[in-house]
């Protein structure tokens, strides 16, 4: 066999991601994970299966880049807003950059042949090494004896009898392994993914719709209360507590626009940015209906451009009809269209 071999692997959290380092870890191969921070997942996961297998592991901030690629994935959509071959080829990307700069020989993945039907067919596979542009470079140690061998199998870095072949949707093979390496604890597949959630992708994909240029700051306040689409087609987002509250307010840009009640117990709202006048009439009848005031109360909501914590003049205004309880659900729900939340 060739000299030691440098493999850079990435860690989703699932259990697969855990397995694949353990399968290589059976043949002398230096391994560093990897694991992404976008404003649909967090590294937690990641680092705590490396922390699992065993291995160093890096979280990498790839916000921006990939949350553009979600506004035009060149492979479409799954089920929900998830663009998961684009997502796996620019996580690869990603990836290779870090492999170039550690001078690692491969890429690897806990990725299983036929496990998932749009991400892990072979074809989707195929088109995620061509979108990464590292054919050939990609080992996927569980399911390797079913796939063409990678450079690092040819070159004999990475002896390919000692890689697995595991195809299809059933667990029991993975069930076995983590038996086999005393694997307890690990984490359940799938779920970390916002991108998956059918209620944040539909308020994500009312939030491109309107403003199809869309922040990173912007995806996470949508992450955060009730989301309302208001007339001026805008998004106005109402904290279901105090932590969200807290939250919005922290999240509001320079020209979002925090609204509260000033003489009683109620929401923090946050209009997004590109609002119209008649958006602020809306929102401060969303906040007057959902505050703690008793019925027939007025109340006066405040609101401030950036936030109250921000500085600057903190002008009062009354709500439209201000604090009439008689706003009925039916009245601000045909103003502002509820999402499913
Ligand atoms: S489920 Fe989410 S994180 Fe996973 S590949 Fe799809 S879009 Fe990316």
């Amino acid at each position: 066999m060739a000299g030691r071999a440098k493999g850079v692997g990435l860690l989703s959290g699932g259990l697969d991601s855990i397995l694949a380092v353990k399968v290589l870890q059976e043949q002398p191969i230096d391994l560093l994970g990897l694991t992404f921070v976008t404003p649909f997942f967090g590294p937690s996961e990641g680092l705590a299966a490396g922390a699992m297998a065993g291995i160093e592991t890096r979280a990498i901030d790839i916000s921006e880049v990939h949350l553009e690629m979600v506004k035009k994935p060149r492979y479409g959509y799954g089920s929900k807003l998830n663009p998961c071959i684009d997502c796996h080829g620019l996580m690869l990307r990603e990836a290779a950059k870090i492999m170039e700069a550690e001078g690692a020989d491969f890429l690897f993945t806990g990725e299983v042949l036929g496990q998932r039907p749009m991400s892990q067919r072979r074809d989707s596979l195929r088109s995620v090494e061509k979108l990464s542009g590292l054919s050939g470079r990609i080992l996927r140690p569980l399911s390797a004896k079913r796939l063409s061998p990678t450079r690092v199998e040819k070159e004999g870095l990475v002896d390919r009898s000692m890689l697995l072949g595991i195809y299809g949707r059933s667990r029991k093979p993975q069930m076995e392994l983590a038996l086999k390496y005393g694997l307890r604890g690990y984490p359940q597949p799938g779920g970390g993914c916002m991108l998956t959630n059918e209620g944040f992708s539909n308020r994500l994909r009312n939030l491109l719709d309107i403003n199809p240029g869309a922040s990173v700051s912007e995806v996470e306040i949508i992450k955060w209360g009730r989301a309302f689409k208001l007339p001026g087609k805008t998004i106005c987002m109402v904290g279901r507590n105090e932590s969200e509250n807290h939250r919005l307010e922290a999240l509001a840009g320079a020209r979002d626009i925090v609204l509260r009640a000033s003489d009683h117990p109620g929401p923090t709202c946050v209009i997004l940015a590109g609002s119209e006048p008649r958006d602020l009439e809306t929102a401060s009848s969303l906040l007057a209906s959902y505050s703690a005031a008793p019925k027939g109360a007025r109340v006066t909501v405040e609101f401030q451009e950036g936030g109250f914590e921000r500085g600057g003049e903190r002008p009062e205004i009354s709500a439209p009809n201000p604090g009439r309880r008689n706003f009925s659900r039916g009245c601000f729900f045909r103003a502002a269209r509820r999402y499913r939340s």
